[in-house]
């Protein structure tokens, strides 16, 4: 079943979260309720903390559409200042230019726990650093001035009553 995506400001979305130790069954299903809620909102990322769960693992979109996980990521090198227009599933229907880098090259294991590492640019770079970003406890809201920030935690929070509403009344 497709778990629910947590909206910020939330405590598990700014909290790190914790390496991922057990390779397992369990891991596999954590994937793949991951997945389904990625597909079911249309992202192109999503972070275990996103689904309530704080685990350092990921699932990273390509450019061509496909997807694969990243688990235990660091971010070994950065290069490169650029400014992205970036959204979240977390902060649903919010757009800002975001400072991120061009380059990163990125350090990670897969599911059986073999280790990888990728030098990535552009599109790819930036999903990985929104995704790290959030194992990290960090959303891309931090990285915006503090006006622009505070306007969309207002409307987050007006957007969690709406949906916990909702909740409670079954729809
Ligand atoms: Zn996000």
């Amino acid at each position: 079943m497709a778990r629910d995506i947590v909206i910020w400001p939330h405590k598990v979305l700014t909290t790190p979260t914790q390496p991922v130790t057990d390779f397992g069954e369990n891991l596999t299903t954590l994937l793949d309720e991951m997945f389904e809620a990625l597909k079911k909102a249309e992202g192109i990322g999503i972070a275990a903390n996103q689904v309530g769960v704080p685990l350092r693992c990921s699932w990273v979109g390509r450019e061509d559409g496909t997807f694969f996980e990243i688990i235990n990521p660091q971010i070994l090198e950065r290069s490169g200042d650029v400014t992205l227009e970036e959204g979240c599933l977390s902060v649903p229907d919010q757009f800002a230019p975001t400072p991120r880098f061009h380059k990163v090259k990125v350090k990670y294991q897969d599911r059986t726990g073999a280790w990888h590492e990728v030098e990535a640019e552009g599109k790819l770079a930036h999903v990985f650093q929104h995704e790290i970003g959030h194992l990290d406890g960090q959303v891309f809201v931090e990285l915006l001035a503090p006006l622009k920030r505070s306007l969309i935690r207002e409307k987050m929070l007006k957007l969690q009553k709406t949906l916990g509403r909702r909740k409670k009344s079954g729809e």
